[in-house]
């Protein structure tokens, strides 16, 4: 699997963790399938988790839920284009690996997605201490596997395309 982001989000990302330090952030990822197992990151929402600098997942529900509505809605509601496609979280204080608890996470919102979905990637983002972004990410299978997912940062798509839908649809 392949997962466009543009360059405009890994600067806001950029932005957005000097201003946490050490203090954990995520959100809910969107995104727009553009081929077959190819997909692009149309919104990396911010929600403040609590809990100071602490090596924790902990994922909001109920706003979550809500940004996901809302992106439906700004994008017509198209979940076979545009859809739910993860979480995103900062390890201020650990590798930008995922820890077993934040697997287990993933599984959970699998199961709770109850086969609406059959498959979430997991970005984790970390500032260095030059300030470089390090991101990895991983795809889970509501089957129980997990797979490589890849990322290419992308220049052109820096501004989504404004799109006549009629025109483009897959
Ligand atoms: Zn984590």
């Amino acid at each position: 699997m392949k997962l466009k982001i543009s360059e405009s989000h890994v600067a806001r990302w950029r932005e957005d963790l000097h201003k946490a330090g050490r203090r954990e952030i995520g959100g809910v990822l969107f995104g727009e399938q553009i081929a077959e197992g190819e997909f692009r990151l149309i919104e990396a929402t911010r929600q403040r988790f609590g809990g100071g600098g602490a090596v924790r997942f902990h994922r909001r529900g109920r706003p979550a839920k809500k940004q996901i509505e809302a992106l439906h809605a700004a994008h017509g509601h198209r979940p076979e284009r545009f859809n739910y496609l993860g979480e995103w979280h900062s390890h201020p204080n650990a590798p930008a690996i995922p820890s077993a608890r934040d697997e287990a996470t993933m599984h959970q919102l699998l199961a709770d997605q109850a086969g609406a979905v059959n498959f979430l990637v997991l970005v984790i983002v970390r500032l260095s201490k030059e300030s470089v972004l390090e991101l990895s990410a991983a795809t889970y299978l509501a089957s129980g596997h997990r797979l490589p997912c890849r990322i290419v940062i992308d220049a052109l798509s820096a501004d989504p395309p404004s799109f006549d839908s009629s025109e483009h649809e897959l």
